[in-house]
């Protein structure tokens, strides 16, 4: 370097790092994307194991595809990812993840190691990395995938110092999890730290997963909103209230399933409500605002009922792109949005006859 030229580019090891705070902040966001990866790969069961609240191990096994010797190699490289080819692929994507960036943030600043297996192998492959330093050896292993995260942020003493206490992390890790199984009804989760099992929940319904995750207090005042396939018996002469519904949500090219509370049940926080939108857990103020107005005056001010609410919409019109933990989602026509959400509120409340009929001529 000449003494007149202060300016050099980092080398990619550092680049990663730098760049693994935007992914990784902390051993939920660690959590979260591998379990993404495993649901993502098609996995049934996914078992989550921590030691020390994730400060010393993170563990995703899934029974899901697995990889191939060549892809497990590709996968901890920064954009390399199976799941889209351009640009224009963002406006179908539905896979949790797409940015190619999860494994190369995570395997930057971790001791970082990959079992995996595919079905027609008769072999698996372990991939381990540390301080970029990479072995790949042939291992014998059941079918899926087992990521193993040691020592997060062993070598980035800032972020190794900003982790909270082992409560604190563990609680973001099961509010982490509590989302995707309300997300992913039909997939069988298992959240264990340190030998004891936090969360659990079989593969079952949506209901089933309320029980396990809001519990049975909550569950017992749950309404199930009217759509064709719910798991709710609607006698005949409700059913009129599927079709309102449809009609509401059909034309916007949308479908909306879940539960709502009765009105008797309220809290002063929106912690019991979760919005999936795609099968992808998302915060959205836009949908909290449905949310109230569909009840309107049957809630006291400034409280909020409990929801678990799956919206499929044309993934056009949904932005995920926002922000790199795609917790924050943006649609294109939010008043559109809030309108049909709200009267889907409102429709179900009454199908409970919780609200007076609206007379025909109305
Ligand atoms: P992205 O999920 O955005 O594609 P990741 O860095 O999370 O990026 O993963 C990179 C690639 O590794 C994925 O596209 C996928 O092909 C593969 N992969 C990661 N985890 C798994 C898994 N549990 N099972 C099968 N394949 C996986
Ligand atoms: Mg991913």
């Amino acid at each position: 370097m000449s003494k007149d030229s202060f300016i050099h580019v980092l080398d990619q090891d550092t680049i990663n790092k730098i760049a693994a705070g935007e992914v990784v902040e902390r051993p939920a966001s660690v959590v979260k994307e591998l379990v993404d990866n495993a649901i993502d790969a098609g996995a049934k069961n996914i078992r989550v194991e921590l030691k020390d609240s994730g400060k010393t191990l993170i563990s995703v096994r899934d029974d899901g595809k697995g990889m191939s010797r060549e892809d497990v190699t590709l996968s901890p490289i920064k954009h390399a990812t199976s799941k889209i080819t351009d640009i224009s692929d963002l406006e179908s994507v539905l896979t949790m993840g797409f940015r190619g960036e999860a494994l190369a943030a995570i395997s930057s600043v971790s001791k970082f190691e990959i079992i995996t297996k595919r079905k027609q192998d008769s072999t698996g492959t372990r991939l381990y990395l540390e301080d970029g330093r990479q072995e790949i050896t042939d291992i014998g292993a059941p079918d899926g995938t087992t990521v193993n995260v040691n020592e997060l942020f062993y070598n980035t003493p800032a972020r190794l110092k900003y982790m909270k206490t082992d409560a604190t992390e563990l609680s973001h890790i099961a509010g982490m999890v509590s989302d995707l199984i309300l997300a992913n009804p039909d997939i069988s989760f298992t959240l264990i730290n340190n030998g004891k099992t936090i969360l659990s929940s079989a593969s079952s319904n949506l209901f089933n997963s309320i029980v396990d995750i809001l519990g049975h207090e909550a569950a017992r005042v749950m309404m199930e909103i009217p759509s064709e396939n719910m798991e709710t018996k609607l006698d005949d002469d409700k059913k009129e209230s599927v079709d309102q519904i449809k009609a509401l949500t059909e034309y916007a090219d949308m479908e909306i399933s879940g539960y709502i509370s009765k009105p008797t049940f309220s809290k002063t926080t929106t912690d019991n409500l979760y919005f999936i939108v795609n099968n992808r857990p998302v915060t959205s103020k836009e949908l909290v605002k449905a949310i109230r107005l569909g009840y309107y005056t049957k809630l006291p001010k400034d409280r909020y009922p409990a929801a678990v609410i799956h919206l499929k919409i044309n993934p056009s019109e949904v932005d995920v792109n926002v922000h790199p933990r795609k917790v924050e989602v943006r649609f294109k026509d939010e008043n559109r949005l809030v309108r049909i959400v709200s009267d889907v509120i409102e429709t179900t409340l009454r199908l409970y006859e919780l609200a007076p009929k609206v007379s025909a001529n109305e």
